[in-house]
């Protein structure tokens, strides 16, 4: 794996801490929330729609997307961490999450999901989803998180393929492993 940059890079340091860290979006003192705004009425309006959602989790589509199947999956109602989650929430991540890595990898060419959970931009809970396209190798690991910022915007009917592919997937109900 490779970072998408020619050396020679040089290396800073670190910046002296910043305590008490500024607030999130949809923490106290922060701006609203507004993926809670969202989620409060997009069944039943014209505001765009996720990619698929039941009654806990929603999945949603990202803007400028370099890597067609890149998603990110949010909870319907406002938690910040794993930590926070209710038990019936908390229980319905696996599962959820091994319904969606089957549905990006039904996309073909694709090596692995990578899960992300930062964290650091919003308090509702979220987790990014990104395919490792099959055969780059210098995208491995969290090198890949790196290499699509840099790679060109996809073709936005191209993105839209792969989203909907994922939704057919996903619709198509359960399919755990016998
Ligand atoms: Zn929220």
């Amino acid at each position: 794996m490779t970072l998408p940059y020619a050396e020679p890079l040089v290396r800073l340091e670190p910046q002296p801490r910043v305590i008490p860290e500024p607030p999130r979006v949809g923490e106290p003192g922060g701006a609203p929330c507004s993926l809670c705004d969202w989620l409060a009425d997009f069944e039943h309006s014209d505001h765009e729609k996720p990619i698929w959602y039941d009654d806990n989790w929603v999945l949603c589509r990202a803007t400028g997307v370099t890597i067609p199947g890149v998603v990110w999956l949010a909870s319907r109602s406002h938690h910040d961490s794993f930590a926070d989650l209710p038990d019936e929430l908390a229980q319905s991540y696996g599962p959820v999450v091994a319904r969606i890595e089957r549905a990006i990898l039904g996309l073909g060419d694709i090596a692995r999901v990578h899960v992300y959970r930062w964290g650091d931009g919003s308090a509702h809970f979220h987790v990014w989803l990104f395919p490792r396209p099959l055969g780059m190798l210098e995208a491995k690991r969290e090198m890949l998180a790196l290499w699509a910022n840099v790679l060109p915007e996809a073709p936005k009917e191209v993105v839209a393929d792969a989203e909907a592919k994922i939704a057919a997937l996903l619709s198509a109900g359960p399919s755990a492993p016998a």
